[in-house]
Protein backbone atom coordinates (compact mmCIF):
# COMPACT_ATOMS: atom_id res chain seq x y z
CA UNK A 1 0.00 0.00 0.00
CA UNK A 2 3.22 2.48 0.82
CA UNK A 3 4.25 1.70 -2.55
CA UNK A 4 1.34 1.99 -4.24
CA UNK A 5 1.24 5.71 -2.32
CA UNK A 6 4.88 6.51 -3.23
CA UNK A 7 4.07 5.99 -7.00
CA UNK A 8 1.13 8.05 -7.20
CA UNK A 9 3.24 10.63 -5.40
CA UNK A 10 6.07 10.32 -8.00
CA UNK A 11 3.59 10.83 -11.15
CA UNK A 12 1.59 13.75 -9.35
CA UNK A 13 5.10 15.56 -9.01
CA UNK A 14 6.39 14.53 -12.36
CA UNK A 15 3.01 15.74 -13.97
CA UNK A 16 2.67 19.34 -11.89
CA UNK A 17 6.66 19.47 -13.09
CA UNK A 18 5.68 19.70 -16.82
CA UNK A 19 2.62 21.06 -16.90
CA UNK A 20 1.53 24.28 -17.17
CA UNK A 21 -1.73 26.61 -17.42
CA UNK A 22 -1.87 28.73 -20.24
CA UNK A 23 -4.69 31.05 -21.94
CA UNK A 24 -4.37 30.25 -25.91
CA UNK A 25 -7.04 32.63 -26.89
CA UNK A 26 -9.38 35.40 -25.89
CA UNK A 27 -13.19 35.00 -25.95
CA UNK A 28 -14.17 37.09 -28.58
CA UNK A 29 -18.24 37.48 -29.06
CA UNK A 30 -19.02 33.95 -28.46
CA UNK A 31 -16.95 33.82 -25.00
CA UNK A 32 -15.09 30.86 -25.29
CA UNK A 33 -12.63 30.97 -22.44
CA UNK A 34 -11.70 27.84 -20.78
CA UNK A 35 -8.59 27.43 -19.28
CA UNK A 36 -6.06 24.78 -20.92
CA UNK A 37 -3.42 22.62 -19.23
CA UNK A 38 0.01 21.80 -21.48
CA UNK A 39 2.83 19.87 -20.90
CA UNK A 40 4.27 20.69 -24.38
CA UNK A 41 5.51 23.99 -26.13
CA UNK A 42 3.64 25.58 -28.83
CA UNK A 43 6.77 25.87 -30.30
CA UNK A 44 8.11 21.93 -29.68
CA UNK A 45 4.44 21.34 -31.25
CA UNK A 46 4.27 24.05 -34.44
CA UNK A 47 8.08 23.03 -35.23
CA UNK A 48 6.75 19.36 -35.37
CA UNK A 49 3.68 19.97 -37.64
CA UNK A 50 5.89 22.29 -39.74
CA UNK A 51 7.98 19.26 -41.10
CA UNK A 52 5.51 16.80 -40.62
CA UNK A 53 3.12 18.92 -43.42
CA UNK A 54 5.68 19.56 -45.92
CA UNK A 55 6.48 15.66 -45.67
CA UNK A 56 2.55 15.22 -46.47
CA UNK A 57 2.43 17.55 -49.02
CA UNK A 58 6.06 16.48 -50.34
CA UNK A 59 3.78 13.25 -50.64
CA UNK A 60 1.12 14.16 -52.15
CA UNK A 61 2.72 15.87 -55.25
CA UNK A 62 4.61 12.48 -55.98
CA UNK A 63 1.45 10.71 -55.93
CA UNK A 64 0.60 13.91 -58.64
CA UNK A 65 -2.53 14.87 -55.99
CA UNK A 66 -1.39 18.22 -55.02
CA UNK A 67 -3.08 21.87 -56.01
CA UNK A 68 -4.23 19.61 -59.21
CA UNK A 69 -6.93 22.22 -60.00
CA UNK A 70 -5.90 26.02 -59.97
CA UNK A 71 -9.16 27.52 -60.19
CA UNK A 72 -10.54 25.47 -57.29
CA UNK A 73 -6.79 26.11 -55.37
CA UNK A 74 -7.32 30.14 -55.84
CA UNK A 75 -10.97 29.70 -54.73
CA UNK A 76 -9.98 27.95 -51.64
CA UNK A 77 -7.14 30.25 -50.75
CA UNK A 78 -9.17 33.12 -51.03
CA UNK A 79 -11.26 32.13 -48.50
CA UNK A 80 -8.76 30.76 -45.87
CA UNK A 81 -7.18 34.14 -46.61
CA UNK A 82 -9.88 36.26 -45.70
CA UNK A 83 -10.46 33.32 -42.69
CA UNK A 84 -6.84 33.65 -41.29
CA UNK A 85 -6.96 38.15 -41.23
CA UNK A 86 -9.92 38.07 -39.31
CA UNK A 87 -7.93 35.38 -36.38
CA UNK A 88 -6.97 38.68 -34.41
CA UNK A 89 -10.40 39.06 -33.08
CA UNK A 90 -8.83 35.99 -30.96
CA UNK A 91 -5.34 36.22 -30.74
CA UNK A 92 -2.76 38.75 -32.00
CA UNK A 93 -0.07 36.36 -32.57
CA UNK A 94 -1.88 34.23 -34.96
CA UNK A 95 -1.86 37.15 -37.52
CA UNK A 96 1.73 36.47 -37.99
CA UNK A 97 1.55 32.81 -38.62
CA UNK A 98 2.66 31.10 -41.94
CA UNK A 99 -0.78 29.87 -42.91
CA UNK A 100 -0.62 27.31 -46.01
CA UNK A 101 -3.51 25.62 -47.71
CA UNK A 102 -3.49 22.96 -50.46
CA UNK A 103 -6.01 21.57 -52.00
CA UNK A 104 -5.22 17.68 -52.28
CA UNK A 105 -7.18 15.25 -54.68
CA UNK A 106 -8.77 12.28 -52.67
CA UNK A 107 -11.90 10.93 -52.76
CA UNK A 108 -12.44 11.39 -49.04
CA UNK A 109 -15.01 14.23 -47.47
CA UNK A 110 -12.20 15.41 -44.81
CA UNK A 111 -10.36 19.10 -44.21
CA UNK A 112 -7.85 19.98 -41.61
CA UNK A 113 -5.59 22.27 -39.76
CA UNK A 114 -2.68 21.54 -38.47
CA UNK A 115 -1.02 23.11 -35.12
CA UNK A 116 0.31 26.76 -36.40
CA UNK A 117 -2.13 27.25 -39.63
CA UNK A 118 -1.13 23.97 -42.18
CA UNK A 119 -4.42 23.39 -44.06
CA UNK A 120 -5.44 21.14 -46.59
CA UNK A 121 -8.79 20.53 -47.67
CA UNK A 122 -9.61 17.46 -49.62
CA UNK A 123 -11.69 17.58 -53.31
CA UNK A 124 -13.91 15.01 -51.68
CA UNK A 125 -15.44 17.73 -49.74
CA UNK A 126 -15.93 20.62 -52.25
CA UNK A 127 -17.40 18.27 -54.72
CA UNK A 128 -19.17 15.60 -52.63
CA UNK A 129 -20.81 17.86 -50.45
CA UNK A 130 -20.96 20.18 -53.92
CA UNK A 131 -19.53 23.01 -50.91
CA UNK A 132 -20.14 26.38 -51.71
CA UNK A 133 -18.00 29.30 -50.42
CA UNK A 134 -20.08 30.37 -47.04
CA UNK A 135 -20.05 26.50 -46.56
CA UNK A 136 -15.67 25.65 -47.14
CA UNK A 137 -15.40 28.99 -45.05
CA UNK A 138 -17.52 27.23 -42.16
CA UNK A 139 -15.05 24.04 -42.09
CA UNK A 140 -12.01 25.94 -42.66
CA UNK A 141 -12.99 28.34 -39.86
CA UNK A 142 -13.71 25.43 -37.60
CA UNK A 143 -10.44 24.05 -38.50
CA UNK A 144 -8.24 27.16 -37.81
CA UNK A 145 -10.84 27.58 -34.08
CA UNK A 146 -8.78 23.81 -33.35
CA UNK A 147 -5.43 25.67 -34.37
CA UNK A 148 -5.78 28.86 -32.47
CA UNK A 149 -6.81 27.28 -29.59
CA UNK A 150 -3.96 24.95 -29.61
CA UNK A 151 -6.15 21.66 -29.42
CA UNK A 152 -3.72 19.59 -30.77
CA UNK A 153 -1.17 20.31 -27.94
CA UNK A 154 -3.76 20.05 -25.56
CA UNK A 155 -4.68 16.27 -26.75
CA UNK A 156 -1.13 15.88 -26.94
CA UNK A 157 -0.35 17.36 -23.33
CA UNK A 158 -2.92 14.79 -22.44
CA UNK A 159 -1.60 11.77 -24.11
CA UNK A 160 1.69 12.53 -22.67
CA UNK A 161 0.50 12.76 -19.41
CA UNK A 162 -1.03 8.58 -19.76
CA UNK A 163 2.37 7.89 -21.63
CA UNK A 164 4.57 9.74 -18.35
CA UNK A 165 2.59 7.39 -16.15
CA UNK A 166 3.43 4.44 -18.50
CA UNK A 167 6.99 5.17 -19.08
CA UNK A 168 7.77 5.75 -15.08
CA UNK A 169 5.78 2.76 -14.27
CA UNK A 170 7.76 1.26 -16.74
CA UNK A 171 10.70 2.22 -15.36
CA UNK A 172 9.81 1.60 -11.70
CA UNK A 173 8.80 -2.01 -12.67
CA UNK A 174 11.18 -2.68 -15.31
CA UNK A 175 9.15 -3.06 -18.63
CA UNK A 176 7.42 -0.23 -21.04
CA UNK A 177 8.59 2.10 -23.03
CA UNK A 178 7.86 5.91 -23.51
CA UNK A 179 5.21 6.82 -26.20
CA UNK A 180 5.92 7.60 -29.90
CA UNK A 181 7.70 10.96 -31.23
CA UNK A 182 5.76 14.15 -31.36
CA UNK A 183 5.56 14.68 -35.05
CA UNK A 184 3.78 11.30 -35.02
CA UNK A 185 1.08 12.54 -32.46
CA UNK A 186 0.67 16.05 -34.08
CA UNK A 187 -0.27 14.41 -37.00
CA UNK A 188 -2.24 11.76 -35.20
CA UNK A 189 -4.44 13.84 -33.54
CA UNK A 190 -5.48 16.05 -36.15
CA UNK A 191 -5.72 13.56 -39.21
CA UNK A 192 -7.07 10.22 -37.11
CA UNK A 193 -8.01 10.82 -33.96
CA UNK A 194 -11.50 12.05 -32.62
CA UNK A 195 -11.81 15.67 -30.90
CA UNK A 196 -13.69 15.83 -27.70
CA UNK A 197 -16.92 17.51 -27.69
CA UNK A 198 -15.85 20.73 -25.40
CA UNK A 199 -12.81 21.24 -28.38
CA UNK A 200 -16.02 20.54 -31.12
CA UNK A 201 -18.16 22.69 -29.70
CA UNK A 202 -15.15 25.57 -29.04
CA UNK A 203 -14.22 25.29 -32.69
CA UNK A 204 -17.96 25.47 -33.37
CA UNK A 205 -18.57 28.56 -31.69
CA UNK A 206 -14.97 30.26 -32.87
CA UNK A 207 -15.83 28.98 -36.37
CA UNK A 208 -18.79 30.54 -37.30
CA UNK A 209 -17.35 33.98 -35.41
CA UNK A 210 -14.74 33.87 -37.82
CA UNK A 211 -17.01 33.40 -41.10
CA UNK A 212 -19.01 36.02 -39.75
CA UNK A 213 -15.82 38.82 -39.45
CA UNK A 214 -14.70 37.47 -42.83
CA UNK A 215 -17.76 38.15 -44.35
CA UNK A 216 -19.05 34.59 -44.51
CA UNK A 217 -22.67 33.67 -44.02
CA UNK A 218 -22.10 31.85 -40.43
CA UNK A 219 -25.40 29.77 -40.79
CA UNK A 220 -23.79 27.73 -43.67
CA UNK A 221 -22.10 25.83 -40.85
CA UNK A 222 -25.61 24.40 -40.52
CA UNK A 223 -26.31 23.33 -44.01
CA UNK A 224 -22.63 22.01 -44.07
CA UNK A 225 -23.50 20.06 -41.36
CA UNK A 226 -26.68 18.75 -42.78
CA UNK A 227 -24.81 18.18 -46.41
CA UNK A 228 -22.64 15.94 -43.81
CA UNK A 229 -25.09 13.91 -42.10
CA UNK A 230 -26.61 12.95 -45.88
CA UNK A 231 -23.44 12.12 -47.06
CA UNK A 232 -22.76 9.65 -44.70
CA UNK A 233 -25.94 7.61 -45.56
CA UNK A 234 -23.64 5.56 -47.71
CA UNK A 235 -21.01 3.11 -47.42
CA UNK A 236 -18.31 5.72 -46.56
CA UNK A 237 -18.85 7.99 -43.85
CA UNK A 238 -17.21 11.17 -44.11
CA UNK A 239 -13.30 10.95 -42.89
CA UNK A 240 -14.06 14.62 -40.77
CA UNK A 241 -17.44 12.99 -39.47
CA UNK A 242 -14.91 10.64 -37.58
CA UNK A 243 -12.17 13.35 -36.14
CA UNK A 244 -15.21 15.73 -35.81
CA UNK A 245 -17.87 13.59 -33.96
CA UNK A 246 -21.07 15.10 -33.59
CA UNK A 247 -23.02 15.75 -30.39
CA UNK A 248 -26.76 15.83 -30.04
CA UNK A 249 -27.08 19.34 -29.70
CA UNK A 250 -24.70 21.04 -32.55
CA UNK A 251 -27.05 21.87 -34.54
CA UNK A 252 -28.99 23.93 -32.47
CA UNK A 253 -25.83 25.08 -30.65
CA UNK A 254 -24.66 26.50 -34.04
CA UNK A 255 -28.22 27.71 -34.61
CA UNK A 256 -27.88 30.09 -31.70
CA UNK A 257 -24.18 31.17 -32.30
CA UNK A 258 -24.31 31.74 -35.90
CA UNK A 259 -27.47 34.07 -34.70
CA UNK A 260 -25.63 35.92 -32.15
CA UNK A 261 -22.77 36.66 -35.08
CA UNK A 262 -24.87 37.62 -37.06
CA UNK A 263 -24.34 41.67 -36.87
CA UNK A 264 -20.71 41.05 -37.77
CA UNK A 265 -21.80 39.18 -40.68
CA UNK A 266 -23.82 42.23 -41.95
CA UNK A 267 -20.99 44.82 -40.82
CA UNK A 268 -18.48 42.79 -42.85
CA UNK A 269 -20.81 42.71 -45.89
CA UNK A 270 -20.94 46.40 -45.88
CA UNK A 271 -24.67 45.92 -45.03
CA UNK A 272 -24.78 47.40 -41.83
CA UNK A 273 -23.02 50.78 -41.88
CA UNK A 274 -24.89 51.97 -38.57
CA UNK A 275 -24.39 48.60 -36.94
CA UNK A 276 -20.14 47.96 -37.39
CA UNK A 277 -18.32 48.82 -35.08
ZN1 LIG B 1 -13.67 19.79 -35.01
Amino acid sequence: MTRVFLVAAVFSGALLAGCQTVETTKGGTVGVDREQRMMVSSEEVDASSKKQYSQMMAEAQKKGVLDRNAAQVQRVQAITRKLAAQVGAFRADAAKWPWEVHVVSLAEVNAWCMPGGKMAIYTGLIERLNATDDEIAAVMGHEISHALREHARERISRQMGTQMVVGIAGALFGIGELGQGLGNMVADVTLNLPNSRTHEVEADRMGVELAARAGYDPRAAISLWEKMAKTSNGDQPPKWLSTHPAHEDRISDLRAYSAKVMPLYQAAKGGGASAGK
